[in-house]
């Protein structure tokens, strides 16, 4: 059976602000600015989220995770990215990789570097050697430079590794939506 292999891109960029925690990859990371944001504003787990839904087709974060909707304030990002785990799994795709880059002028993520890629690859289930994490500031250009925001950019590698008839036998039908639990 030949391979079917999809890709999925994803980029998140918030306003760094005081009072507020820097979360990264579900990391808190000490610092006097943090990511504003209806949720806990983690760039990293909304980016990442992002690149997977695209990778199968199935939307953005927008559509899933409103941050209209009253019941994100302040949520933890990881359950968005736990969430979409799911609907991979649901849809019949596995991870192959996935690779990341934060630009952030300060502080420096390197101390963290092992901790967020674990903490990626825990709630996504998948080995740490399959998460690639990139620190990058921006030479004190544009709003990152400046310190005013930060970003995050991601590529998710996926596999389809069930055919929709195994997936109706499975969930009555052929394609798993997402639900609310
Ligand atoms: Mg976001």
């Amino acid at each position: 059976m030949s391979l079917d292999l999809r890709v999925g891109i994803g980029y998140d960029s918030h306003r760094l602000v005081d009072g507020r925690r820097l979360i990264l990859g579900g990391v808190e990371i000490p610092f006097e600015k943090g990511l504003s944001g209806h949720s806990d504003g983690d760039i990293l787990f909304h980016a990442l989220t992002d690149a997977l839904l695209g990778a199968m087709g199935l939307g953005d974060i927008g559509q899933y995770f409103p941050p209209s909707d009253p019941q994100w304030k302040d949520a933890d990002s990881a359950i968005f990215l736990a969430r979409t785990r799911r609907l991979l799994e649901d849809n019949g795709y596995r991870i192959v990789n996935v690779d990341t880059v934060i630009g952030l002028e300060r502080p420096k993520i390197g101390p963290y570097y092992n901790v967020i890629r674990k903490r990626i690859a825990d709630v996504l289930g998948i080995e740490m050697g399959r998460v690639g994490l990139k620190g990058k500031t921006a030479e004190g250009l544009g709003p990152v430079g400046e310190g005013l925001s930060a970003e995050a950019h991601v590529v998710a590698l996926v596999e389809r590794i069930e055919e929709q008839a195994i997936l109706r036998e499975k969930h009555g039908r052929s394609h798993v939506q997402y639900r609310r639990v």
